[in-house]
């Protein structure tokens, strides 16, 4: 007899923070859907702490808590990006073998300055390093080592636009420019980081805050050229405060640990988050998995309003 071939490897999903702070609750609730979107469909979970930049010391320990303290559970060691140097070195060998990087010479400012091509967004690279002389090139370099830096290495973009399909914006076809890979100060640039080490946890779903949405085409791009799986993406809508702007530290309690101190519990809280997403009378993140539903899914804006 036939044995049925075994079920297709389903797939992971992650949450990644940036360690710059505590958690607030559209980061909570964004960590909550990225946890119930994967383990509903069998997909291990994974967390990922962004700390090439931005990082404030014990931030990375009591976001890690939090999660914790809501009912997330995660599969295998924290993976730190810090030191992921290796694999990223090795994405940037890869491109430039494909005559796909250049060196970047320009300062923000002389970018900012610099007149922009007709319909690109103000502050979009204008293309001024990627086809230098060699005489340029030498010239470039020995201008960044008086300014004690290095070239920033940019991808070259050989696509204006690349397609991605997200959860709530469906088809989204966005532009890829020529993005930085690596940093005039030797950092590695958050949208390969994401690609390679997304792609070396077997991630096929991204669950991020929708202020990322017009990251993602470049970000699935880089994948292509890279040979790595393009992900599914789902990009939630933000949290906002009730003027309408993106939820922040200084619209008041925001935090797990702010909520805990006005007297609620962490299921008060996992229960404020479910009833944001559509599901209501949830006290832990369990109850959210079993009780989901994704046709509640709100489209909009999470408006926060606190008591307290
Ligand atoms: N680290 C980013 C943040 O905390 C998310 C990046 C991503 O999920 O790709 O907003």
């Amino acid at each position: 007899m036939d044995t049925p071939a075994p079920p297709a490897p389903a797939g992971a999903g992650r949450y990644a923070p940036s360690p710059s702070g505590d958690l607030h609750l559209g980061n909570l609730r964004t960590a909550l859907l990225a946890w119930v979107l994967a383990r509903r469909t069998g997909r291990t979970f994974h967390l990922r702490v962004e700390d090439l930049d931005r990082v404030r010391r014990g931030a990375e320990q009591r976001q890690l808590e939090d999660l914790a303290a809501l009912g997330l559970d995660w599969d295998g060691e924290v993976v730190r990006q810090s030191e992921r140097g290796t694999a990223h070195g090795r994405a940037i060998e890869h491109l430039q073998e494909a005559g796909a990087v250049f060196e970047c010479y320009c300062t923000r400012r002389e970018i900012l300055e610099a007149p922009s091509a007709p319909h690109a967004p103000p502050g979009a690279y204008p293309g001024t390093c990627r086809d230098l002389s060699p005489a340029e090139r030498a010239a470039g370099r020995a201008r960044c080592r008086e300014l004690r830096r290095e070239p920033a290495l940019r991808l070259r973009a050989e696509v204006a636009t690349w397609s991605v399909h997200d959860l709530w914006a469906g088809e989204v076809r966005g532009s890829v420019d020529d993005l930085v890979l690596r940093r005039g100060d030797g950092v590695i640039a958050y949208n390969l980081a994401v690609v390679v080490d997304d792609a070396a946890a077997g991630v096929d779903q991204v669950v991020r805050a929708d202020d990322l949405l017009s990251s993602a085409p470049r970000q699935a791009h880089l994948a292509h050229l890279l040979g790595l799986p393009e992900p599914g993406y789902a990009h939630v809508p933000l949290a906002v405060n009730r003027e309408g702007a993106r939820l922040a530290k200084r619209d008041g309690a925001v935090t797990l640990r702010d909520r805990l101190a006005h007297g609620e519990s962490a299921e008060d809280v996992v229960g404020r988050l479910g009833d944001s997403l559509g599901v209501a009378g949830c006290r832990t993140a369990a109850d959210l998995l079993r009780r989901w539903n994704p046709a509640t899914l709100p489209a909009d804006p999470w408006v926060v309003d606190l008591p307290g």
